[in-house]
């Protein structure tokens, strides 16, 4: 598909927008439908590939009235019953169709703490536009309301205004909670705490706070300097942070209570903890987990040549192994750091894939060569013990196995040989086991997720978890709906 530069879609709008509010009278609901989807503008492939600019410029205010004009106002909202926080939808694009952006992002504001990382990086397909009556009036998820893409829209503008309202704290109480990790998760629960009076101290194991926001998820997704601002709001309610602060190895949790007199604890530590293939040639100079090939290039700034220190292996021909976020994520850095040939190789077909629809797009406008129905078998090396090939073999689809998902069964003799100098494994993370192997009596699953009840609350009293440490490898949006839950007990129990 060619691509539709920035200036032509805000001229379509601008002519569009004009002629609807010449109308005097309200638009119908079939007038509504019939309004075009607007299409995101994007950074040409061509330029983007050499740069990690974000990709997806954003809105102009005539597309995001235009967008929220498509809402057809249901009464009974399907879309809200789609997002893990409950957005009012209909009520914020209602005020953005309006015109009226910064009230549109005070209805987010009552749910959902970071709007404009949300309108950038949540599964919306799966989530409020797949139950989008729009959507399904035209037969096809992708005509649904782009709510994401306005949900940005109005995040930004109230960003950049500099308009946006600060939380009011309430007076000290004297109580004080310690926060462990910087993610979603967590910073949704230092919010929550300290509005309520109380001291909140975040402990962070980088250098730099906002969880796999900073580490994981590339600038050209997600800039950092949006994180930050997020991170400064923090600091400006008076929310501690201390960063390089390893919990389980700096200071063990219990003294956090026993020692150093916090009231309660909140563990969201993440799924950092990559897994691997387990299979032959895996320690070759050239494999790397998807999360620290990705935390050097973000957190360390390994694609700023020249400037930044950070070793990273460049390699010019690189398979991915996976085909979720993170694969995507992997895979197009990997195109930035200037390899010549991408592949990412995966067991399903592309219906199976977990990663977002619009990141596959993505990756392959930028040259991402995708290998379907494949898996690796072995990892070859040369001579001095680096990564020269990948042995693959072919898979067919299956019976659905538990996930639902028809199970990827190998088509026995298919062996065959793909030249690479460089193996990034990108299967999925299991949750970071420091803090449940330092900590006596706190309860995990077998798969080292930490078991919460309903209310967030661990096995330990005053001890409470939320996000992927407790869903495993999830999204965003849960995080940040996990963390509320935890910090509504920790205030109910500080009261
Ligand atoms: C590459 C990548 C891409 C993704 N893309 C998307 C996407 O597009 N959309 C989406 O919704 N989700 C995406 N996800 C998932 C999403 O980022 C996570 O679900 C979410 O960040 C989880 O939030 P959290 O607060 O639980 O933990 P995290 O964001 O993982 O933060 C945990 C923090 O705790 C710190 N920590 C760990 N152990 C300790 C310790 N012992 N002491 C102190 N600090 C500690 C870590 O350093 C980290 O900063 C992606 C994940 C990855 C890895």
């Amino acid at each position: 598909m060619s691509h539709i530069t920035p200036e032509a879609l805000a001229e379509a709008a601008h002519r569009e927008l004009d002629a609807i509010l010449k109308k005097t009278a309200p638009l119908t609901p079939k007038e509504r439908i019939a309004i075009p989807v607007q299409d995101m503008p994007t950074q040409d492939p061509e330029v983007r590939r050499k740069n990690v600019q974000e990709v997806a410029l954003g809105y102009t205010p005539e597309q995001a009235r235009l967008e929220s004009m498509r809402c057809l106002q249901c009464r009974n909202a399907p879309c809200v019953q789609g997002c893990p926080v409950r957005i009012d939808i209909p009520g914020f694009l209602k005020a953005a169709a309006a015109g009226d952006f910064l009230g549109a992002c005070a209805v987010i504001k009552k749910n959902s703490l970071l709007p404009a990382v949300c309108g950038r990086v949540c599964p919306q397909e799966v989530q409020c536009q797949e139950h989008c009556t729009v959507g399904k009036s035209l037969k096809s998820v992708d005509k649904a309301v782009s709510i994401g893409r306005v949900e940005r829209y109005v995040a930004d503008l109230e960003r950049d205004s500099g308009k946006a309202v600060s939380p009011v704290i309430k007076p000290a109480t004297g109580k004080k909670v310690a926060v462990i990790g910087s993610g979603p998760a967590s910073v949704t629960v230092a919010a929550d705490v300290r509005r309520e009076g109380h001291q909140v101290v975040m402990f962070e194991a980088f250098h730099k706070p906002g969880g796999v926001l900073v580490y994981g998820i590339p600038e050209f997704r997600l800039p950092k300097a949006i994180v930050q601002k997020e991170i400064d709001a923090l600091l400006a309610m008076g929310v501690e942070i201390k960063t390089n602060f390893v919990i389980g190895r700096t200071r063990k949790l219990k003294a956090l209570i026993e020692e150093d007199g916090f009231d309660a604890v909140f563990i969201g530590t993440g799924a950092g903890l990559p897994k691997f293939m387990n299979i032959e040639g895996e320690n070759l100079v050239g494999v790397f987990a998807a999360n620290e090939y990705l935390t050097r290039a973000n957190l360390m700034k390994a694609y700023d040549f020249g400037r930044a220190d950070t070793p990273i292996y460049r390699a010019g021909r690189v398979a991915i192994l996976g085909g979720g976020n993170v694969a995507m994520d992997a895979a197009r850095t990997a195109v930035r750091l200037g390899a010549a040939e991408v592949h990412v190789i995966y067991r399903r077909t592309e219906v199976e894939m977990p990663a977002r629809v619009e990141e596959i797009a993505h990756a392959k406008e930028e040259g991402v060569i995708f290998h379907l129905l494949e898996n690796v078998s072995r990892v070859m090396g040369d001579e001095n013990g680096c990564v020269k090939a990948v042995e693959c073999l072919r898979y067919e689809l299956g019976e659905p196995d538990a996930s639902g998902r028809r199970r990827p069964v190998e088509i026995k003799g298919s062996e065959f040989i793909r030249d690479v100098e460089a193996v990034i494994v990108a299967i999925g993370n299991d949750s970071n086991p420091l803090i449940p192997r330092t900590t006596e009596g706190l309860k995990t699953t077998k798969w080292g997720n930490i078991i919460v009840d309903e209310t967030g609350k661990t096995s330990i009293d005053g001890v409470y978890a939320g996000g992927d440490i407790v869903l495993g490898a999830a999204t965003v949006i849960l995080a940040m709906g996990e963390g509320r839950r935890a910090a509504a007990s920790i205030n109910e129990r500080l009261k």
